[in-house]
């Protein structure tokens, strides 16, 4: 009879260890699906390459070219050539790769500042964002959308911003946030066309 109770309780003991080792497994496999979240200030900064979802908020190629195929004209009613087309196309790709390069280095570097420049006049984006204003890492992430080019023809950059102590009180580039309240301003349609 002791004998038999032992044995139950030996039974039960391992089953439990079974159990526990089970729930620990599915744990870990849970955790290493999470993206890698990195603690800092107040941020919870989350480093993932946007290359993967960026299609999610950009038109394709295809999108583009099917656009492109009964346009032309542009959006200040201009004739839009063939090499028109082509410029814009190879511009678009640029841009994208030069930004998401710029985030993925960024990234290497654990930069949590984001801010935006021109590489040519951009009166488009102009209307909705000017020189300097920033965003954070985390901003990138939540919203993909706010990474450029946001139209053809546009010349918008993403740059990383190291000197993030100096946000305050900068007056070099006046630094101002891209959202406000939680927010992002409208931003262009990205069939808005820019011919440089
Ligand atoms: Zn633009």
């Amino acid at each position: 009879m002791i004998l038999a109770l032992t044995g139950v309780g030996l039974l039960l003991v391992v089953m439990l260890i079974a159990v526990r080792i089970g729930i620990n497994k599915e744990k870990v496999e849970e955790d290493g699906l999470k993206p890698v979240i990195h603690a800092s200030g107040i941020y919870s900064i989350i480093r993932k390459s946007p290359r993967e979802s960026i299609s999610d908020y950009k038109p394709s190629q295809e999108e583009i070219l099917k656009y492109f195929s009964n346009k032309n004209v542009n959006t200040t009613s201009l004739p839009l050539s063939e090499a028109d087309k082509s410029k814009l196309m190879k511009q678009w790709n640029s841009q994208m790769e030069a930004n998401i390069i710029e985030i993925e280095k960024g990234d290497e570097r654990g930069v949590e500042f984001y801010y935006y420049k021109f590489l040519w006049t951009d009166p488009l984006c102009g209307k909705y964002i000017s020189k300097g204003r920033f965003v954070t890492r985390e901003e990138l992430f939540q919203h993909p959308n706010i990474i450029p080019p946001f139209h053809l023809g546009c010349g918008c950059q993403l740059k990383q911003y190291q000197g993030k102590e100096k946000l305050h009180d900068t007056t070099e580039i006046g630094m101002l946030p891209l959202f406000r309240e939680g927010a992002a301003p409208p931003l262009p349609d990205w069939k808005e066309i820019l011919l440089t």
